[in-house]
C-alpha cells in the first residue's frame, strides 16, 4: 500500500483532532513540534488537556464530527488519552487514532480493543534516521506485537524511511506503508529537511477540505488544521463557544475569503494539500 492509497483509504468529512498535551518526546527531526510548543506556551500554561476540559469541548461538537487522537504531539503522552478516547466513543463519534505507542501501555491498549475504530494508524519507529532509537525497548515491542495479534481490520503502519531493524519481522508488511515524502507543514519545518513549496497565488483549494479538521489544543483552543503548528489561524476556544461557532467568526470567514483570493496572509499558500483554483 502507498502513502496514496493511505489517503485515498482515510475517510473525508469533519473531524477534531485532539492534540492532548504541549510538546513531544518523539522528536522526530521531520516535525516542527517545538515551534508548536513554544507558540503554545506564550499563550497558555495548560501543558495536558485537562479530561474535564476535553469533556466540556466535546459537549459542544455534534456527534457527526469524528474525533480524532492526534494532533501536534503523540496523543498518549498525555495519562487521560485513553479516557477520552472512551468518552468521545460512549458520546457516538466515530474514532480515529494515529499513535506512535509512546506512552501507551498494556492496560490502556486492552482497553482500546474494547472499541472500534474508523481509522487506526500506528507511526512506527524508523532505523535512527529522523527518530530516537533510545524508545524502542522492550516495553514498546510487547505493545507492537500485542497489537498486531489484536488483528484490528483498520490497523495501518506508517514508516518515513526504513523500520527499526528490530521491529521490522512483526510488522505484517501487507499493512506497513513506507514513504519518503516528507511535508514542509506549511513551511514550518526546518528547510534544510524540507524545502517549502512555491506558494500558491491567487484561489485555491484545500485537496482533501482540512479547513474543516481541525485541531483541539490543550487550553481549548481550535487551529485551521493539521499544518497550523504555529497557530497561524486560531478558529476560536471550545471552552467558551459552540463548534459550530467556529465556522462563524470572523476568523474562519478571513480564511474563506481568502481561498478564494483575497489578500492576507494564509497558511494554506505553503502547504502541499493547497491547489491553485482553475479559473473559468
Ligand atoms: S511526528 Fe508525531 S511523534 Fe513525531 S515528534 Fe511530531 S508529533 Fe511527535
Ligand atoms: S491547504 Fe493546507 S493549510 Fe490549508 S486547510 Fe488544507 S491542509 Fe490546512
Amino acid at each position: 500500500m502507498s502513502l496514496q492509497d493511505l489517503r485515498s483509504a482515510i475517510p473525508g468529512g469533519r473531524v477534531l483532532e485532539v492534540t492532548t498535551t504541549t510538546g513531544c518526546i518523539v522528536g522526530c527531526s521531520y516535525c516542527p513540534q517545538d515551534k508548536f510548543a513554544a507558540r503554545q506556551r506564550a499563550v497558555s500554561h495548560v501543558k495536558h488537556l485537562r479530561l474535564e476540559d476535553f469533556k466540556r469541548c466535546l459537549a459542544r461538537v455534534p456527534a457527526a464530527v469524528d474525533i480524532s487522537f492526534a494532533g501536534y504531539s503523540e496523543p498518549w503522552l498525555n495519562p487521560n488519552c485513553t479516557e477520552m478516547v472512551e468518552h468521545a466513543y460512549a458520546c457516538g463519534h466515530d474514532i480515529r487514532i494515529f499513535t506512535t505507542l509512546v506512552g501507551m501501555n498494556g492496560r490502556d491498549l486492552r482497553r482500546l480493543l474494547a472499541l472500534r475504530f474508523r481509522v487506526f494508524v500506528v507511526h512506527v519507529f524508523d532505523d535512527g534516521a529522523y527518530m530516537n532509537s533510545r524508545l524502542v525497548r522492550q516495553k514498546y515491542f510487547d505493545l507492537i506485537r500485542q497489537l498486531v495479534d489484536a488483528d484490528i481490520s483498520s490497523i495501518r503502519f506508517v514508516v518515513v524511511g526504513e523500520v527499526h531493524p528490530n521491529i521490522v519481522e512483526i510488522v505484517p508488511a501487507e499493512a506497513l506503508v513506507r514513504t519518503s515524502a516528507l511535508s514542509s507543514r506549511g513551511g514550518s519545518v526546518d528547510p534544510k529537511m524540507v524545502e517549502p513549496r512555491q506558494s500558491v497565488v491567487g484561489a485555491l483549494t484545500c485537496a482533501d477540505e482540512r479547513q474543516y479538521r481541525n485541531v483541539l489544543l490543550p487550553n481549548g483552543d481550535v487551529t485551521l488544521c493539521c499544518m497550523d503548528f504555529e497557530r497561524r489561524h486560531v478558529l476560536g476556544n471550545l471552552l467558551r463557544e459552540k463548534y459550530e461557532e467556529l465556522f462563524e467568526g470572523p476568523i474562519f470567514c478571513e480564511i474563506v475569503d481568502r481561498m478564494n483570493g483575497m489578500e492576507g496572509f494564509l497558511l494554506c499558500r505553503m502547504c502541499e494539500f493547497a491547489e491553485p483554483k482553475a479559473s473559468c
